[in-house]
């Protein structure tokens, strides 16, 4: 079986840790929170800690393999858990996301589909663009036949702020190829991803 890299995945941008600590501590204090006393000293560290991790993606090799047995039934993985930071408000959206492929030449290992969430996921982020991101890379890189990505997600800008719509979930779609022209296997996807048991 012949294992080839996939192209390089989006450039991660460095975080520069000393500046977002100085800029957390700049912001606590317009927000009226001053950084004084031992409650709130250690604080603009840990959130740069923390903001810093949400916007890293873990690395990884996206290797994929030749399609040698001819596998050409839809391959999908529902329900695989992200989390995501809101690039319009910095807070947290998450969900889960369903992810299927029509096989062409190409596929990839199946923990990888998750894998291609995370890495997408991790960042400042829209949820309609993730759905994009996700699908576009699934069909440049596998060569495959049709590809489709469904994600729900919970915004905590929607649901604890502002309308504050408790409960509501966000669904976007991105079908490609013969996921979204061939009514059938367009049916099959949806059908697939609407099984929550
Ligand atoms: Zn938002």
């Amino acid at each position: 079986m012949t294992v080839e890299p996939a192209t390089p995945f989006r450039t991660v941008p460095l975080v520069d840790h000393r500046r977002a600590e100085r800029a957390v501590g700049e912001l606590l204090a317009a927000l009226g929170y001053p950084v004084q006393g031992e409650h709130l000293a250690a604080t603009p560290a840990r959130v740069a800690r923390a903001l810093a991790e949400l916007v890293t993606p873990t690395a990884f090799l996206p290797t994929t393999f030749a399609n040698e047995a001819g596998y050409d039934e839809l391959v999908v993985a529902r329900s695989v858990p992200f989390r995501s930071l809101c690039e319009h408000h910095l807070l947290p959206f998450h969900g889960t996301a369903s992810v299927g492929y029509l096989p062409g030449d190409r596929i990839l290992g199946l923990s990888k589909l998750a894998r291609v969430v995370g890495h997408f996921a991790a960042g400042l982020q829209v949820q309609e663009r993730l759905t994009q991101q996700v699908a576009d890379w699934l069909s440049d890189h596998l060569q495959a036949r049709g590809v489709g990505v469904v994600i729900e997600a919970e915004h905590l800008c929607m649901t604890l702020r502002g309308v504050q719509a408790r409960g509501a979930r966000t669904i976007t779609s991105a079908l490609r190829g013969e996921v979204r022209t061939d009514p059938r296997t367009r049916e099959e996807f949806l059908d697939l991803v609407r099984c929550h048991g």
